[in-house]
């Protein structure tokens, strides 16, 4: 029994009681580790807690022990509002976890883009597959077109409780031909034409995956005493980070155990011509301390588009200043290039205990609440003078337009926004919540009409071409350019 359902043998059951039908997006952190020992919750917690940027709505952990005996828990809110021991159903999640002392786990932080943020909505999925059985599966990404897919499977017999494309994914492995999970999972990257990293477990394997694209970042490495440790996110992998292999794309990693045997193998299933990994990941997504390339972070490739966007920038300032935190990087490789002082680079100040990134948040009003609460502008450093404000993207403007209120209401004389990257003109389908086009800042607008809507006195983007060229020295695969260009790397209707 898991969450009061029965698993029903030879048949397709969910096992997570998902009880809402609204479409839904996922952009979410991902975690996992498979071990010859206990792995304890507290480890489990921590890792979620790494990749909790990412997400904030819902955190979800399935684990499984080695005499295949399952265990979940979902909670709303971050991970360490979730997991305490004031919550209920996270002590008796912990109470489980004694008893069947799990050696395989997933975790997933959830960032809605659609529909309500309550715990129906929180991963990991679990279904049941009628030769391999139980298993649960995280996913981060989204899945075009998946209807497509849902229609094939209800032909087979699937139902489904969600629009989630989550859900999507799950059921296609459930009605694999496949006799393992493993198995099953590359059949779904052969078969799938989607933006996905996934993590999955069954009581046989761990295995995780990316598409042949390479949209989404996925991580794994050996802790040194039997364990294996995957993450979205390099940093989060704890202890092993510095001995991180990216999983390239396209990708299957299996952990399992034959006999006493451990074993963890990656297998390139589906190799494309060019890759498409997503730009914004990179510019505005990824924890400053996430890799790229060899020896290069993504503080590195910040740094580097803020010194491109000051060759290209027409505009004088006195002083710049850095939208914490994805702003700043970008914000010192500007000033480095222009021979600007950075001695007043907290003039704009983030409240680290105001909720967090309001891109990532549903609701409109929450957004704008939440950006004046979390931002203050110190008056004493940008008084009658010319700020140049640096901050990786606009998306809906609502970030731009209120810290230029602010910034005139500390007495700034003009302010001019630097984009290090270029203006996002169409929708994301691939797992990016970004709004409608009509929402979108950029979409049918030029410079001098988002200056204008955000009330400041000037914005530069950094040209597409530049952009690529700058990423392009730290990773030689292909990017997405979708949002810029509305060069869809996979078709959307
Ligand atoms: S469309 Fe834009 S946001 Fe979406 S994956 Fe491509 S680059 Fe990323």
């Amino acid at each position: 029994m898991i969450g009061g359902t029965k698993v029903k043998s030879g048949g397709w059951l969910h096992l997570h009681n998902i009880v809402t039908y609204k479409k839904e997006q996922e952009m979410c952190g991902i975690c996992g580790a498979f071990s010859q020992n206990t792995i304890p919750v507290d480890f489990m917690v921590k890792q979620a807690v790494k990749v909790n940027h990412r997400g904030h709505e819902a955190v979800g952990l399935a684990q499984v022990s080695c005499d295949g005996q399952f265990n979940h828990f979902v909670g709303q809110g971050l991970v360490r509002t979730a997991c305490t021991a004031s919550n209920p159903k996270f002590c008796e999640f912990c109470d489980r976890a004694r008893e069947i002392a799990p050696t395989a786990y997933i975790g997933h932080t959830r960032y809605s883009t659609v529909g309500p943020s309550d715990l129906a909505h929180g991963q990991p999925i679990g279904m049941c597959h009628p030769k391999f059985g139980q298993f649960y599966v995280v996913h981060n990404g989204q899945i075009p077109r998946h209807e497509v897919l849902r229609k094939e499977l209800e032909a087979q017999g699937q139902w489904f409780q969600t629009q989630s494309d989550t859900e999507t994914l799950a059921a296609v492995i459930a009605h694999s031909e496949a006799t393992t999970l493993a198995g099953a999972v590359y059949d779904l990257v052969e078969r799938v034409d989607g933006a996905f990293s996934i993590i999955a477990i069954s009581d046989q394997h761990l295995v995780a995956a990316r598409d042949a694209h390479g949209f989404w970042p996925l991580w794994y490495g050996f802790d040194g005493n039997g364990g294996v440790v995957f993450a979205s996110e390099e940093p989060a992998l704890g202890r092993v980070y510095y001995r991180a292999e990216y999983i390239p794309a396209g990708t299957v990693v299996v952990s399992d155990k034959a006999g006493d045997e451990y074993g963890t193998k990656a297998q390139t299933v589906r190799r494309l011509e060019r890759t498409h990994a997503c730009w914004l990941n990179a510019v505005y997504l990824s924890r400053p301390d996430e890799g790229i390339g060899s020896t290069a972070t993504m503080s590195n490739v910040r740094y580097a588009l803020g010194g491109a966007l000051a060759d290209v920038c027409q505009v004088d300032v006195d002083m710049v200043v850095g939208v914490p935190d994805s702003g700043l990087d970008a914000m010192f490789g500007f000033a480095k290039k222009r021979g600007l002082s950075t001695e007043d680079w907290r003039a704009i100040v983030r409240n680290r205990f105001a909720p967090g990134r309001s891109f990532i948040l549903p609701g409109q009003e929450d957004r704008q609440d939440v950006i004046r609460d979390k931002h203050s502008v110190t008056m004493r450093m940008v008084h009658g003078k010319r700020v140049g404000v640096v901050d990786d993207t606009i998306v809906r403007s609502n970030t731009a337009r209120i810290l230029t209120q602010m910034l005139y209401e500390a007495g700034a004389m003009e302010v001019h926004w630097f984009i290090p990257a270029p203006p996002i003109r169409f929708c994301c389908y691939y797992g990016i919540d970004t709004p409608t086009l009509r929402e979108l800042a950029a979409h049918g607008r030029d410079e001098k009409q988002i200056a204008h809507m955000i009330g400041a006195n000037s914005v530069t983007y950094l040209p597409l071409p530049v952009m690529l060229a700058v990423l392009e020295r730290y990773n030689r695969y292909g990017w997405c350019t979708a949002c810029v260009d509305g060069d869809y790397p996979i078709a959307v209707t």
